[in-house]
């Protein structure tokens, strides 16, 4: 005769298996204090890429994003579910090509407070030193993507050049291209330099004109607006595939997409913003490349397609 569930629990709370009087037992287990893992892995044919988490902080984006009414804006936040002051990713993309560990940009350092600058430490939990990267590929010196190339006059990756277009060390380093300073920014300013200045006296920042190669097998596309020389950076794998880390193409994902001529206030130049990014968009939905966003939702990693409100973001699958 076949032992039914019911004959089986009898057996085992005979036998002491089981305890008969308090069937279940609820642990009050603490909270984990563990927090989320900040760093997001995935293959891209050979190159082993690990998006990095520099933290994010909540923004009033009804008030910083801008040429719309803020009651238009608030709406589209309400209808994300977002609240008035949505939290915004700040990503860095760490690859590994085998021969070399390269950043693409460095996160906040500590210009942004403790809600941010956690890239090293992510960084180190996904299982690298920063002494171990070769070089650090800025897509633009704004202070979320220089600033954590140095904290307190200390440069955090001891052993890498920093390579950085052209046209940005000439705005916000060289000042040569405004021939000044900009009023009202001087602490942005003197931010990106204090960024690069030990990199500077080491001889170890490196330049790259707009649309020219950073390293060999790295690309670069001239996307200015955001800064004078705003770029993004692009590896292609064996199979021809293109992997785009875009910079600041778009902030947040529930805006731009559907309004490319909505605009920031960190654009240096946003009319300009505007037209790279219509053009950014368009490339990207044309060739259905692999894309990376510094300010699209953690990991910040997925891809453009065209849908009946122009474009639409579609995160790449997950897969573990
Ligand atoms: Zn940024």
């Amino acid at each position: 005769m076949m032992t039914t569930r019911r004959d089986m629990i009898k057996l085992m709370a005979s036998a002491g298996l089981i305890a008969t009087t308090t069937p279940f037992a609820f642990a009050k287990a603490p909270f984990s204090s563990i927090a989320n893992a900040g760093y997001y892995r995935f293959r891209f044919g050979s190159f082993e890429v690990t998006a990095l988490s520099d933290g994010t902080l909540p923004l009033p984006m009804g008030t910083i994003y801008q040429d719309a009414p803020e009651a238009h804006l608030n709406e589209i936040l309400d209808n994300n579910l977002l609240g008035r002051e949505p939290h915004i990713s700040i990503n860095a993309y760490l690859l590994n090509d085998s021969n070399r560990l390269i950043l693409v940009d460095a996160g906040t350092g500590s210009l942004f407070g403790p809600a941010a600058g956690k890239l090293i430490a992510n960084l180190k939990k996904s299982g690298y030193a920063p002494e171990q990267v070769d070089a650090v590929i800025l897509t633009h010196i704004h202070a979320d993507h220089s600033g954590g190339l140095t904290v307190d006059g200390v440069a955090q990756f001891p052993n890498a050049d920093v390579m950085v277009p052209d046209r940005e060390y000439t705005y916000w380093i060289d000042k040569l291209y405004v021939g000044h300073v900009v009023a009202g920014k001087e602490g942005e300013f003197a931010q990106a330099e204090a960024a690069l200045r030990p990199y500077i006296e080491s001889g170890r920042v490196k330049h790259f004109g707009p649309n020219e190669a950073p390293l060999p097998g790295f690309g670069s596309i001239l996307r200015a607006g955001h800064t004078p020389g705003h770029s993004s950076i692009f590896v292609r794998n064996e199979d021809g595939e293109k992997f785009v880390i875009w910079g600041d193409i778009i902030h947040g994902d529930y805006v731009q997409f559907d309004e490319p001529d909505i605009y920031v206030t960190f654009d240096v130049d946003g009319a300009e913003a505007v037209k790279t990014r219509e053009i950014a968009l368009q490339e990207a939905a044309d060739e259905r490349y692999l894309v990376a966003g510094a300010h699209l939702p953690f990991p910040g990693i997925g891809y453009v397609t065209r849908d009946s409100t122009l474009y639409r973001w579609v995160r790449q699958n997950y897969v573990e």
